[in-house]
């Protein structure tokens, strides 16, 4: 564990958001959380877990504690013809993860390589990309109730995913640590089955029937459509897509021909691409100063220098106020604004 004071937040979040915390603490292993010492900052001060911050804006200086969660580890706990139950402390990297999955020939996670993060992150926003969401490989999220200081085992199902959510961003919001995941991983029999390669471009790019093919296809794509966090800053989507009613999507439909729709569970409602729509408004590449949207994709808010923590607040205002008055709805932020 390691405890400074007063310093800059601009190492630890992928925005490069240069703002001050009070205090923040690094933790190596999730028992440092129930050390007394640590324990009184987490009850008496205002308090944040970070992960490896690229999913969090922090829109002025923090006053309270930071938790960094830094804990690694990965451990089988059982295996059988099928599959392998895998213990994974939070503060893993989520693609430290992904790649010990594909060296052991589990398949899965291969989708979602290159999603800077922890492992312990992972379950909150219900992470996804290329047709596969996290949820599907998650057996249950170890968590310790802040109030209680007591630990509580969540099943896949009392997590209560969805899309980019979960009772981590709701019920629970504020309430908890999660100090480990539990995936249940398919053994990989040689085939990629037809839902890994949903995602146009990787239907035609997966030539070989590896997993490390299929790695390495969603990384070449990903680097093709994203800015690299080791040269901008950024959240990646700073936005999320909409799931509205059909009837709501015919209107926007006259108004932005050819807006795509996407089935969902539930029967009337459809998702729509809210990229399609900014696109058209003219949101691609637009630029303010040192912040802007990326060349390529108008859902992500990137600071292309030191854009101040308000310049980047105040042009997400801008993109939100200008869908509104387009579509009338309200265009929700995927990242966690402080
Ligand atoms: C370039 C780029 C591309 C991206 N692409 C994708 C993508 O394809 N798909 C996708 O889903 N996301 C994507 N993201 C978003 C981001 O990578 C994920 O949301 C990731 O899971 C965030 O992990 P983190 O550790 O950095 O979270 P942080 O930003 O550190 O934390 C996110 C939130 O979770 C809370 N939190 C973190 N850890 C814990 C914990 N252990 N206990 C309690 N609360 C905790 C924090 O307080 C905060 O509210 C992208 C981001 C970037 C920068």
């Amino acid at each position: 564990m390691r405890i400074e004071k007063n310093i800059s937040l601009k190492p630890y979040n992928t925005f490069r958001v240069d703002v001050n915390a009070n205090l923040v603490i690094t933790i190596e292993n999730s028992e440092e959380l129930l050390l007394d010492e640590i324990y009184q900052y987490i009850s008496k001060t205002n308090t944040l877990f970070l992960g490896r911050g690229s999913n969090t804006l922090f829109s002025k200086d923090f006053k309270g504690t930071i938790f960094l969660l830094r804990n690694e580890g990965i451990e089988v706990v059982k295996e059988n013809d099928t599959h392998i139950l895998v213990k994974v402390n939070a503060g893993e990297q989520w693609n430290s993860f992904v790649q010990w999955s594909t060296e052991k020939n589990l398949i899965g996670l291969q989708n979602l390589i290159d999603i800077p993060g922890n492992v312990g992150s992972s379950p909150i926003q219900n992470i996804g990309a290329y047709g596969v969401e996290v949820k599907d490989y998650i057996e249950s999220v170890n968590v310790l109730m802040l109030k209680e200081k007591e630990e509580r085992i969540l099943s896949n199902k009392e997590c209560k995913f969805g899309y980019r959510d979960s009772i981590f961003k709701n019920e629970l919001k504020g309430q908890f640590v999660i100090t480990k995941v539990i995936f249940k991983l398919p053994k990989f029999k040689g085939k990629i089955e037809e839902k890994y390669l949903q995602y146009n471009d990787l239907k035609e790019r997966v030539k070989e029937h590896t997993l490390g093919n299929l790695l390495n296809t969603v990384r070449d794509i990903r680097k093709e459509k994203l800015p690299s966090i080791d040269e901008y800053g950024s959240c990646g989507s700073t936005f999320k897509n909409l799931l509205i009613d059909t009837a709501k999507y015919k209107d926007l439909e006259k108004k932005f021909p050819g807006l795509p729709s996407f089935e969902t569970e539930k029967g009337n409602t459809v998702k729509i691409p809210t990229a399609y729509i900014l696109d058209k408004l003219g949101w691609k590449n637009k630029r303010e100063g040192e912040v802007g949207t990326w060349i390529y994709h108008p859902l992500i808010v990137t600071n292309y220098g030191n854009a101040s923590a308000g310049e980047i607040v105040a042009f997400i205002g801008k993109i939100q106020q200008d869908f509104k008055k387009n579509t009338g709805l309200y265009l929700e932020t995927e990242i966690n604004i402080f």
